[in-house]
């Protein structure tokens, strides 16, 4: 069996550099003229509300735009763009897609649009009891281009091309792929792809992202463009970029198992740039203390009668995506003096424990699993699915925990402050011109 290749191409100009990553990876070999083709970015959130830095996050559009120009001069005509982002964007979907500027490729090059959220999802039998919800459109499409982003993930290490398909799933479904259980997020989500034509993967590396996969992360300008026919090959040399060989990461040896991969860069084609000459460690997850009562910051401020159990892989995207907000109302809400002896839970498989006065229950999962849990002396419950920041200051003031949402405010705008443009951060990034 022939090697797989991948194509690594340090990003000049994103036309001329993506022209080069399909050359180097014979790309576009595997699409017929006709066929209906889907390209699905990553659009995981995004925010009018309050400033949202999408550095690292969401796919760029100028990647996008590149990629439609690129197969409309190919001839190709029937092309659609779909993700299914979070369900809180609904019904925004459509000013998503103009902020991103897809409205002018669709005007330019005929492009569909479509919000997975908005139409049918399928359910699919995987033969062996597994079952997941797909969109329709995913499954009908002939064949689909993923173009993920190279970013880590604070669950799965990494979050690339095959975690991206994700985005393919009903609430549902995607929910369902965060079980109970360490290895169940690294075992299921790797298996959407079965159902789907993945007949190309670029990752997105215009910007890398540190503790991923949303905003509260830390970007980087990177400037590297992945591409591979093989969707396991192009995410190891992902993984690999972003300093985790594919052995460490979970859902990556889960995949290679089950389908026959090696996990040995050596055994991939590599064409282009080398891995070495761009691999760096961009860190994955947040410090935690050891006694496992907050993040590390909360002990170095000196933050007491509060403990906060680390997420798991059973928290959802959902809840994820509140959950480091929650840590910023609950720092807010610290003014010299202990907490009345709280402990904070969430997911589906965390347990209240005994000796603390307050229980926290965070999202509906955590409020069901503890609701007869004889170790909670007085529940505060939070049933969102996922949970209402403003709710929870309401809900936590009750108690006398005053959490300031200000506070959150001003952290959403450090977050979108702390990227210069003079940096190579670039807004426009996310536009099409
Ligand atoms: S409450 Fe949170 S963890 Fe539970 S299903 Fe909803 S989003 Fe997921």
């Amino acid at each position: 069996m022939a090697r797989a290749s991948v194509s690594i191409v340090k990003v000049t100009d994103i036309y001329e550099s993506l022209q080069e990553s399909l050359k180097l990876s014979d790309g576009l070999a595997g699409l017929n003229i006709n066929d209906r083709i889907l390209i699905k970015p990553n659009i995981v959130s995004w925010d009018f509300d309050l400033p949202f830095p999408p550095y690292g996050v969401v796919t760029t559009s100028v990647v996008i735009k590149a990629l439609v120009r690129i197969l409309a001069e190919h001839g190709f005509r029937d092309l659609t763009i779909g993700e299914g982002a979070l369900p809180m964007l609904n019904p925004q979907w459509d000013a998503v897609y103009e902020a991103l500027g897809y409205m002018k490729l669709q005007e330019r090059y005929g492009v569909k649009l479509v919000d997975f959220n908005q139409g049918e999802f399928i359910p699919t039998d995987y033969g062996d009891g597994f079952r997941l919800e797909i969109a329709k459109q995913a499954l009908e499409a002939d064949k689909i281009i993923n173009v993920p982003v190279l970013k880590t993930h604070n669950q799965a290490k990494v979050s690339l091309g095959i975690k991206n398909l994700k985005g393919c799933l009903n609430k549902k479904s995607k929910q369902s792929c965060h079980g109970v259980g360490d290895e169940e997020l690294s075992l299921t989500f790797p298996r959407i792809i079965e159902k789907l034509p993945v007949a190309l993967t670029i990752i997105d590396g215009l910007y890398t992202l540190e503790k991923g996969p949303g905003p509260t992360g830390k970007a980087f300008r990177k400037d590297l463009l992945i591409a591979s026919r093989d969707p396991f090959a192009c995410d190891l040399v992902g993984a690999e970029i972003l300093g985790y060989p594919a052995k460490e990461v979970a859902y990556l040896t889960n995949y290679a198992k089950r389908h026959g991969y090696s996990m040995e860069l050596a055994d991939y084609e590599l064409r282009g740039e080398s891995v070495a000459d761009h691999q760096e460690f961009v860190t994955y997850d947040w410090e935690w203390s050891e006694e496992d009562t907050g993040p590390a910051g909360f002990e170095k401020r000196g933050i007491t009668g509060l403990a906060i159990r680390k997420y798991d892989s059973s928290l959802c995207t959902g809840c994820s995506v509140q959950y480091n907000p929650m840590l910023i109302l609950l720092s807010s809400a610290f003014k010299g003096k202990p907490f009345p002896n709280v402990e904070v839970v969430s997911g589906k498989q965390q347990i209240a424990a005994t000796g603390f006065d307050n229980s926290v229950l965070f999202g509906k999962c955590a409020c069901h699993l503890n609701k007869n849990n004889v170790n909670v002396k007085k529940a505060i419950p939070l049933w969102g699915c996922p949970p209402d920041l403003k709710k929870f200051v309401e809900v936590l003031a009750k108690e006398g925990i005053e959490c300031d949402y200000n506070e959150y405010v001003r952290f959403r705008h450090y977050l979108f402050d702390r990227y210069k443009e003079n940096e190579g951060f670039k807004l426009a990034d996310w536009s099409v011109e």
